[in-house]
């Protein structure tokens, strides 16, 4: 197939967005914004790097390489509107499977009424996936990851390991792939990005927030470093599916504290806020726990404490931890 009839294959047949004027299809793609502000994000995903095929379909592929991105747009309070892919395709992909990435993007996309707006399409040796984003936000609600003052909650969505765990499980050809873990495997194929909440979050004046992709250990001290302050959790705390305990006490402890890619979203947010903050987590069907605080720091280097069996651990960016009496 030529390149000419691959992008005519993607092309979609009408925009969702009223601000798209010019979607695929002449040699830039045009928005209309009056009024808001004009959120960006982009990432790239390589073969063998990033994904294996191996354990991830096209499918997969490309819905969890938008699902990161959105995740991005959701981790500063925005709304994602369009995105652009560049692809490098080596000449032993199929149409189909190309087209399954594409679907996968498609699926995730649909749920935002986000538009293809555009991209490039070159070939080369390995496969590469690198995605735009474009969404809105409003200008005075912004979530920037520096804003966590003393005495805040330290809050985080959903449930953590899940994602290193189903990896676990499609790597490991011991673990048994029954029915029983699923919802691991799943919740590593198919992240669902806390978009929904976040925008229902206007209310509140400010969040501090991080999106979890690297693991809480690293995106808590990345608030922590931004924010200048010391951050005290609570490793019982820390939510995750009960099934998770059915793996030893080490890979529970590494999955939930750096393994990171859930998507979750990790903040700080007043206290005087926090009823507030549940609120807008039910509405959006989304689950919230409370899993630490946030200290004024007189050294301003961000750092970031965990109480686990008795100890105060010091949590270090590799999600590496030293023990400290
Ligand atoms: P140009 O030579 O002007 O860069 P292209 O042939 O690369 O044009 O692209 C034609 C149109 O198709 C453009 O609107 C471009 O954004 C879009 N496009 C190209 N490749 C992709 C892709 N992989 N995914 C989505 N849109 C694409
Ligand atoms: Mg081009």
């Amino acid at each position: 197939m030529e390149e000419f009839d691959f992008i005519k294959s993607i092309q979609p047949k009408y925009y969702q967005q009223s601000t798209t004027i010019k979607g695929i299809g002449d040699d830039a793609a045009i928005l209309r914004h009056t009024n808001e502000d004009i959120i960006t994000t982009v990432d790239t995903m390589v073969e063998n790097v990033h994904f294996s095929t191996k354990t991830t379909e096209p499918f997969h592929i490309g819905y969890r390489a938008l699902a990161a991105n959105i995740s991005d747009i959701a981790a500063m309070g925005g709304k994602p509107t369009s995105y652009l892919v560049s692809i490098v395709i080596p000449t032993s992909w199929s149409q189909e499977s190309l087209q399954q990435i594409y679907n996968g993007m498609q699926q995730l996309a649909r749920r935002y009424r986000m538009d293809l707006i555009g991209g490039d399409t070159v070939s080369g040796k390995q496969l590469s996936l690198s995605i735009t984003v474009i969404g809105t936000i409003r200008r005075n609600k912004v979530r920037y990851r520096s804003s966590a003052l003393e005495d805040d909650i330290v809050f985080v969505t959903g449930q953590l390991g899940d994602s290193a765990c189903g990896l676990h499980i499609l790597l490991n050809k011991d673990e048994p792939i029954c029915d029983k873990y699923q919802y691991f495997i799943d919740r590593h194929r198919m992240p669902e990005p806390r978009v929904n909440f976040i925008n229902e979050c206007t209310a509140i004046d400010r969040i501090s927030l991080n999106d979890v992709s690297d693991g809480i250990a690293n995106e808590l001290i990345e608030i922590a470093e931004a924010s200048r302050k010391t951050i005290v959790i609570d490793y019982d705390k820390v939510p995750s599916h009960p099934l998770l305990e059915d793996f030893s006490e080490e890979m529970q402890f590494d999955w939930k504290i750096s393994g990171g890619e859930d998507f979750e979203l990790l903040g700080t947010v007043s206290s005087h806020n926090w009823e507030q903050l549940k609120i807008s987590a039910d509405k959006t069907g989304t689950a919230i726990t409370k899993i630490g605080f946030v200290k004024e720091d007189t050294y301003k280097k961000g750092i970031v404490w965990m109480q686990h069996n008795g100890q105060r651990k010091r949590l270090e960016k590799s999600g590496y931890t030293h023990l400290r009496r």
